[in-house]
Order: structure tokens, then C-alpha cells, then sequence
């Protein structure tokens, strides 16, 4: 089985880079790349797990309930995508009871997961997802890429991270080995081969890749604001990429993360 999963926000990218942009907080980058993805997930009848903040729910609620409505699973990237999840002291429990009950509220359904902003993993929050009834946790990026990821003495593999709590932490995939990231980024750069060669590498050990992706990498993005590698191709070039691997594990199930567990 192999898992997509798409985070689905406000756009962040020119913020967090120090810009003052007025494409801050847009939620038409995902949005439109949203519709980009739901065409060829719908071509391939493949069904993903969509990741969305509070902030983007809330503003774009008929198309969030139209991915439910499809068949796809919708769960929560909290509410505020710039809410510091990262920080001590930050009063977590509130953005994460504030995302459920807007996402419940829209599909008129109960959500099972959650993925921090950033992948900001932390014992604290895996606490208070289990408080606010969450079943899994997907923050955890279990790669090694020095100065970025340091996540290498994490399991990659589903695991309990707290004995005895019923929540559950699904990690991103990653090269079994080397711990290489996979997802996003490195999969629109590197080309679809690098996330293929790692899920196989991934399905012989009998682990099942979670895939993940952004919304609007899915759009062509051309900001100034933002470093190349950020926008490089973003829109149909990435489509293309996803259909590829689609195709290259046609003997495959994929399936969406309320399944994997
Ligand atoms: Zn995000």
C-alpha cells in the first residue's frame, strides 16, 4: 500500500522568507493547485489524504467538502499554519481544538488525524492530540539531511510514540538507510524516480511510503519572493511527476491514512 498525502494551507513561503508580500495568507495557490491534483487523483481513481489548516477550511469550505464528498480523507494541519508549534510555552491545545471543530464542522464528519505546520513533532503535542481524540499523528519526518532533518534515531515505521496512549505517529517516508528525505521538494526536483526508488526500497521491508506533498506545488508558482528551488516546477510539471509514480505502482493500493492504520 502506498499513502498520498497533501498538506493544504495558507500560502507561507514568502512569510517565513521574510517578505511582506500582499500573496501572504493567499489561500488561491492551494486552492487552484488543489483542483490540479483532484483531476489526475480522479484519472487514476486514487484516493489521498488531505491535510488542511483550519484557515484554509474556513475560507474555502465548498471546496474542502468537495474533496470529502469524492471519497478522499480530510485531517487537520491545525488551524493558524504560522502558529508557533515549534515554540515552548505556545498554547497548542487551543490551535489544535480550534482546527477540529472547523474541519468537523465543514464535512459534517469526525477527523482522525493531524500533521503540525512545518512537521513539528513533539511528545507535548502527541499528548494533546490524543486529549482532542486524535488516532495518529503524521508531524514526524524521520530523515537525516544535515541542518535540516535530524529525525535518524526515529522509527520509519507506524509506532506508539507514547506507551500508554492509543495514538499512533505515521511517519513521512524516507530512504530506508541513508534516511534521505522523499516527499515534496526532493521528489519535484530530483524527479520522480528518487520517490519511486525509495518506496520500493521501502515496500520490500514491507513498510508502506507515505508520500507528501503540498496543494499548491500542484499550480505554477512564479513569486519573486521565494527561492527557485521553492517554485521550480511547481504546476503541471509536478502533475506529470505524480502521474508517473501513480503509474510506476499500478499493482500497488493506495490508500488514504485512516486505512493505514
Ligand atoms: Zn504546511
Amino acid at each position: 500500500m502506498i499513502a498520498l498525502t497533501i498538506d493544504c494551507e495558507e500560502w507561507m513561503s514568502a512569510l517565513v522568507r521574510g517578505s511582506k508580500s500582499k500573496e501572504n495568507y493567499n489561500t488561491l495557490f492551494s486552492k487552484e493547485g488543489n483542483n490540479n491534483l483532484l483531476k489526475l487523483l480522479d484519472k487514476h481513481n486514487v484516493k489521498a489524504t488531505f491535510f488542511t489548516t483550519g484557515f484554509f477550511a474556513d475560507r474555502e469550505k465548498e471546496q474542502i467538502k468537495k474533496i470529502y464528498d469524492k471519497g478522499h480523507e480530510i485531517a487537520s494541519h491545525g488551524y493558524n499554519h504560522d502558529f508557533p508549534y515549534y515554540k515552548d510555552g505556545a498554547n497548542l491545545d487551543s490551535d489544535v481544538s480550534k482546527s477540529k471543530k472547523a474541519i468537523e464542522k465543514i464535512i459534517s464528519s469526525k477527523i482522525k488525524g493531524f500533521r503540525a505546520p512545518r512537521m513539528k513533532f513533539s511528545y507535548d503535542l502527541i499528548r494533546i492530540l490524543d486529549k482532542n481524540k486524535f488516532k495518529y499523528d503524521s508531524s514526524l519526518n524521520p530523515a537525516f539531511l544535515p541542518f535540516v532533518y535530524h529525525n535518524n534515531n526515529f522509527p520509519i515505521d507506524i509506532f506508539k510514540p507514547i506507551n500508554n496512549l492509543q495514538i499512533k505517529e505515521i511517519p513521512v517516508a524516507v530512504y530506508p538507510n541513508s534516511r534521505f528525505p522523499m516527499g515534496w521538494v526532493f521528489m519535484r526536483n530530483l524527479g520522480s524516480w528518487w520517490a519511486e526508488l525509495g518506496s520500493k526500497r521501502l515496500l520490500k521491508k514491507r513498510i508502506n511510503p507515505v508520500l507528501y506533498f503540498h496543494s499548491w506545488e500542484f499550480r505554477k508558482i512564479t513569486s519573486k519572493n521565494i527561492p527557485i528551488y521553492i517554485k521550480l516546477n511547481t504546476g503541471e510539471e509536478f502533475c506529470s511527476k505524480l502521474d508517473h509514480f501513480i503509474k510506476k505502482f499500478r499493482d500497488q493500493r493506495f490508500v488514504t491514512m485512516e486505512e493505514l492504520i
